[in-house]
């Protein structure tokens, strides 16, 4: 049921809608209320009017009343006269009362001889004029004392000196006439207020219409991308919201055409790395059949090679599989609380032998123990890319230094070495995918250029930071800094 309700209530979320909503309700409202306070302001000060204008003319009819000892003899046809005028002119009935609650006079004829108990007439006999509004139906019913002294103290509500008033003339006036007045006002309001709507209803329409349409032409221009009709920076000056809208966006349509290029570029490096080694192997099997009588050494030589360069394949492949891993998000980390030492001796462990080979003195120093949540697997590649590159980068006889410390909130391992450096132009390429500072002479050395890719995406997963130090001929070391505590990104 309430789905139901908020389907239906789903136009609602229109910002047009709501522009034309606020705006109409603004303008209806007040229109409203001022019909509403017009009508009821005029109703009150007629009745006022209307009041004051009979209390007059009974007060003066009070003094006539005491000047004819009316209470006591009602034959006077002055008197008379009089009333009746009084009731005509104002659509009204004058009853009077004596001091014993009695009727002594009736315009109607109705209601003389009876008692009258009512408290505005006790209360009038006491002094105080009473006067009573009946919007329902149309009557304005009032007392007046008539007071021996004739000083009647004309302020409602006020008492006078209890007893004093020998009767009181209790009237009803018709106020049908303010009515009828209110009747027609109302309906020249209702005019005016119809009108007003209409306007109202207009500006709104054109208020939405204005507010929104830069709104339109920007998802306009912004659909002309998506349908790949333009890949143009959207431009909507019309007003600053939209101009804001177009620049973020044209920053995140410049930041997917860098990340667009440079897929394709990466792309066309690994089509042309695992181009490479294929090549070389077409290259030697195509000699050996192009020969005839081949000697066994020399297909022996060359299958040799052939099943180096499908060694060579198979290590780009799972370099590169390895970096796609990095690529994912931060999520994919494993993170355990691991023994640092054990794992920086565990790496050395492994890769002595290849050092040895090498006659590269592999040294490892530890400043304290350290234990830091990380992923294990990722930073295992991390330590021994580096270390494997310090041996594979180093000459004959050379060192390796790795020293691990720590502070309170990050551990870094140091990997220095004795090689053949880095030259300083190289130094901000050494990341890229597929980058060798020397293709030609790095042949000789084993090597994909993606593992200080591999390397570097790892270490931002820690968030933690790698630096490089190179000399040419003298030797590199690279410090990779890890937080302790691995802090997830929200
Ligand atoms: P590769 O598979 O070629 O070793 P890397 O991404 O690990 O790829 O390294 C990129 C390049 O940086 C290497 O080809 C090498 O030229 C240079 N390099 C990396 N480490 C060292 C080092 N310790 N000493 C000298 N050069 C290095």
């Amino acid at each position: 049921m309430l789905k139901i309700n908020l389907e239906k209530l789903k136009f609602l979320r229109s910002i047009k809608i709501r522009i034309f909503l606020i705006v109409f309700i603004i303008g209806f409202i007040p229109s409203t209320i001022a019909r509403y306070a017009i009508l009821k302001n005029y109703e009150q000060r007629a009745v006022d009017l209307r009041t004051s204008d009979v209390q007059t003319q009974l007060k003066i009819l009070a003094n006539h009343l005491i000047a004819y000892r009316y209470l006591q003899d009602t034959s006077s046809e002055v008197i008379d006269a009089e009333l009746n005028m009084l009731s005509n002119l104002y659509d009204g009935r004058v009853l009077i009362i004596n001091n014993n609650l009695k009727v002594v006079k009736d315009t109607y004829g109705i209601s003389e001889g009876k008692t009258i108990i009512s408290e505005e007439v006790i209360r009038c006999l006491k002094g105080v004029n009473t006067s009573n509004y009946d919007s329902t139906n149309n009557f304005i019913e009032m007392t007046i004392p008539i007071m021996e002294s004739l000083e009647v103290d004309t302020s409602e509500m006020q008492p006078m000196e209890p007893n004093l008033a020998s009767g009181v003339m209790l009237t009803s006036v018709s106020t049908d006439y303010i009515a009828t007045t209110m009747e027609i006002l109302n309906r020249k309001a209702i005019v005016v207020e119809v009108l007003v709507i209409l306007i109202v209803f207009i500006i709104s329409m054109l208020a939405s219409y204005v507010i929104i349409r830069p709104f339109e032409k920007i998802t306009e221009a912004l659909n002309q991308v998506k349908e790949g009709y333009t890949n143009d920076p959207i431009s909507v000056s019309d007003c600053l919201e939209t101009e804001h809208i177009g620049d973020a966006f044209n920053q995140v349509l410049s930041r997917m055409k860098v990340l667009d290029d440079s897929r394709q570029e990466f792309v066309s490096n690994v089509s042309h790395e695992l181009k490479t080694p294929i090549t070389s192997m077409k290259v030697l099997a195509d000699s050996l059949r192009g020969q005839e009588d081949v000697p066994i050494e020399l297909y022996r030589e060359f299958m040799e090679d052939i099943a180096d360069e499908i060694d060579r394949e198979d290590k780009i492949i799972n370099d590169l599989l390895a970096l796609i891993k990095m690529d994912r998000t931060s999520s994919d980390l494993n993170i355990a609380q691991v023994d640092i030492n054990v794992l920086v001796e565990l790496i050395m462990k492994r890769l002595r032998p290849i050092a040895l080979k090498k006659n590269i003195e592999l040294v490892y120093e530890s400043v304290r123990p350290v234990s830091a949540e990380i992923d294990e697997v990722k930073i295992t590649l991390v330590i021994s890319n580096l270390v494997e590159n310090a041996i594979k980068y180093n000459k004959e006889f050379g060192w390796v230094k790795v020293t691990l410390d720590a502070d309170h909130q990050f551990f870094t391992v140091e990997v220095a070495d004795s090689g053949i450096g880095i030259p300083e132009e190289s130094i901000e390429h050494i990341y890229e995918r597929f980058y060798r500072v020397d293709k030609s002479h790095s042949r000789e050395i084993d090597g994909t250029g993606l593992g200080l890719a591999i390397t570097r995406s790892a270490i931002l997963m820690h968030r933690g930071s790698i630096k490089v130090v190179s000399e040419e001929g003298e030797g590199t070391t690279f410090t990779v800094k890890i937080p302790l505590t691995y802090i997830a990104v929200s």
